[in-house]
């Protein structure tokens, strides 16, 4: 393992840093003002270490993105060997690692997924995927889950339906409908009844907005920040056979489930379905640099043969982040970091099963390899969660305090509503996973005062 040059700060440096973050550069997702965000110097592995020196085992991998770890130096190489080479050109040019990245993504996917359309990120990638969907079917409807998220621009957050967006900014773009699927830790009349409901539920949704009218159906590989929620066994099997009958795309957002996350190159690959469209971010470069992509199949793509493809962003494609992707890639494969997330995925559901018993606040433990959140409830009985769904901030108390304690036992990661989420980087040991699991587990001994 290659040495870091640490450096050591003076009182001074330190306070300026802070200075310059708090006055002049603004936070998503935070008030602005009275907050105390991490500070990070550097990474490494699935460590963060601040300016201070503490260290803090990154249990979300960042927003479930450095799927390979922090500070892997070959991935820098690669960039800087890029970089030296030609570091922009426009995306109508050809370089060596553009055409590269493409054949290597379209030896992942399955079926006839095999043109890949580079885009920024996550947003920019789901945003281009509607698009191609209302080009390609000639209709202008979206249908996509109330519980997702699919980005913050403002066509993919009114595809999304986090709560936030409401509250942020009522006005939607139109043409976007959502649908509800039931999940089974609250769903009281067993597994075959929830996928009947589920699939009877979308079929009544189709047939009230018209099925001519619907271009796709937009769906989570696997459902990630909204809280791991599992989709019914069979439902999106289901789904593809309605989009099927009814002319209607399966566009599947593996932003944050795709790329070894859930054990498997994308999360849908656990139902046993091929879409018609994949948006990828995140894990293709694994955060080491902006990126995304959408993966159409052949007949989409075919229908610009001859007519002009419309879709056009000025770092499409980008030489820097494509070479940083196809080194990304390889290093799934030669460090097996898929198949560790299986391992440890499984070592988890061992070790929270065993947290259970000691901490009556834990409701439920969901996750696919490792995808995965803890959700805290007052009861176990009513299942009635520590903080409601989109909580307003008083309802948050409990949930802040567990946070701050994460926090200051030298965590990051990802809390939301009454959701812990366990989703350390691939190459994570058993070691480190209990160490992290140590932490939340003192964490949570918080929240269980608040059982009753
Ligand atoms: N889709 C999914 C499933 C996501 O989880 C996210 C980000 N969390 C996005 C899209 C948006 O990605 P980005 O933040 O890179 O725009």
């Amino acid at each position: 393992m290659e040495t870091i040059e640490v450096e050591h700060y003076t009182r001074e440096e330190k306070d300026e840093m802070i200075h310059n973050n708090m006055e002049y550069v603004l936070f998503s997702w935070l008030k602005q003002k009275g907050i105390n965000p991490l500070n990070i110097d550097y990474a490494k592995g699935v460590y963060l270490y601040d300016y201070d020196g503490k260290r803090h085992i990154d249990f979300s991998s960042g927003l479930m993105n450095v799927n390979i770890g922090h500070g892997n130096q070959r991935v820098t190489e690669a960039v800087m060997r890029q970089m030296q080479k030609v570091s922009y050109i426009t995306p109508s040019c050809m370089t060596k690692v553009r055409g590269d990245l493409g054949k290597k993504l379209a030896e992942i996917c399955p079926g006839k997924l095999n043109k890949a359309f580079f885009t920024l990120c996550g947003s920019t990638t789901i945003e281009n995927a509607i698009k191609v969907a209302r080009l390609h079917t000639g209709r202008h409807k979206i249908l996509g889950r109330y519980q997702s998220y699919h980005g913050s621009t403002y066509g993919v957050m009114s595809a999304g339906g986090d709560p936030r967006k409401l509250s942020a900014d009522s006005q939607q773009a139109p043409n976007f409908v959502h649908f509800d699927i039931p999940t089974a830790y609250r769903w009281p009349y067993g597994e075959e009844a929830l996928l009947k409901e589920a699939v009877l539920h979308l079929e009544r949704v189709i047939a009230f907005e018209g099925p001519e009218n619907i271009a796709g159906i937009l769906l989570e590989g696997e459902s990630g920040s909204s809280g791991c929620l599992k989709y019914p066994v069979g439902y999106l099997k289901k789904v593809r056979e309605i989009c099927d009958k009814h002319g209607i795309l399966l566009i599947i957002d593996e932003v944050m489930s795709g790329f070894g996350r859930t054990g498997k190159w994308f999360g849908f690959q656990h139902h046993d379905i091929v879409p018609d469209m994949i948006g990828m971010a995140k894990g293709l470069t694994s955060g080491y640099i902006p990126f995304g992509c959408l993966m159409v199949t052949e007949e989409i793509a075919a229908k610009y043969d001859d007519v002009v493809l419309p879709l056009g962003l000025t770092y499409s494609a980008h030489p820097v982040a494509c070479a940083a992707a196809l080194e990304v890639l390889q290093i799934y494969e030669d460090e097996n970091l898929i198949e560790n997330a299986v391992k440890m995925g499984k070592y988890v559901e061992l070790k929270v099963s065993e947290m259970q018993k000691k901490h009556p606040s834990i409701g439920e433990f969901r996750n696919t390899g490792l995808l995965g959140c803890i959700e805290l409830v007052k009861n176990r009985e009513t299942k009635e969660p520590m903080a409601p769904f989109n909580a307003r901030p008083a309802e948050m108390a409990v949930m802040n305090q567990v946070a701050a304690k994460i926090k200051e036992l030298g965590m990051y990661t990802f809390v939301r509503w009454n959701y812990i989420f366990v989703a350390p980087p691939l190459c994570v040991t058993t070691d480190e996973i209990d160490e992290g699991l140590d932490i939340i587990s003192q964490a949570i001994a918080i929240a269980d005062q608040y059982v009753n």
